[in-house]
């Protein structure tokens, strides 16, 4: 599935809707006129699986041993990464407030670990995630995700690997221009 492009990866975004033009309260607390609803595109299995296998054959000369990801966003694309490199999928979830680990998922000590996600905008929950196994004792060999709209910015101290580059702006909600036109903001959630 190297055939999988980042051109026809976002027109499959635009084409179910995915792409989603606004204003919009991202996880990371930052404004955005664009979100990008990868639910929609994972929906469907074939979709996942291109991607992951597509992720996969970027992430090969790693030498991953697992694949863990932040629930819930990257629990999907995590699991088809994993079926991609013959390798399990495990995730970390919320817990008062800090990912951890749960339901006896575990990390060898020295394993190791790619960081999966479908979207990089800050690279926060990405950080969040590869210090969960570092506290673990794994080795982080890397991180993916399917978008990458940090525009470089991600700041992560591993390899990075996305599938699909692209430029959305974001703003600090006090420097938000959306914001300042009163046009109300939307969280996406359940209801988009
Ligand atoms: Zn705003």
């Amino acid at each position: 599935m190297g055939s999988v492009t980042a051109d026809a990866i976002l027109d499959r975004f635009r084409r179910v809707g995915a792409f989603l033009e606004g204003h919009f309260r991202l996880t990371s607390g930052l404004h955005s006129p664009g979100y990008m609803q990868s639910a929609l595109v994972l929906q469907h299995p074939a979709e996942a699986q291109a991607c992951g296998e597509a992720i996969a054959d970027g992430v090969r000369g790693l030498g991953v041993q697992v694949v863990l990801s932040p629930a819930l966003g990257g629990i999907v694309i995590g699991h088809e990464v994993g079926r991609a490199l013959g390798h399990r999928a495990i995730f970390a979830e919320r817990q008062d407030g800090r990912l951890a680990l749960r339901r006896g998922f575990q990390l060898v000590e020295g394993e190791h670990v790619l960081v999966v996600e479908d979207v990089v905008t800050t690279g926060g929950s990405t950080r969040e995630t590869i210090d969960v196994a570092r506290a673990a004792g794994a080795t982080v060999v890397g991180a993916a995700s399917i978008i990458d709209r940090s525009g470089g910015q991600q700041g992560l101290d591993v390899p990075y690997f996305a599938l699909v580059p692209i430029s959305l702006p974001t703003y600090q909600p006090e420097a938000c221009p959306l914001c300042a036109q009163g046009i109300p903001v939307i969280k996406p959630g359940s209801r988009t």
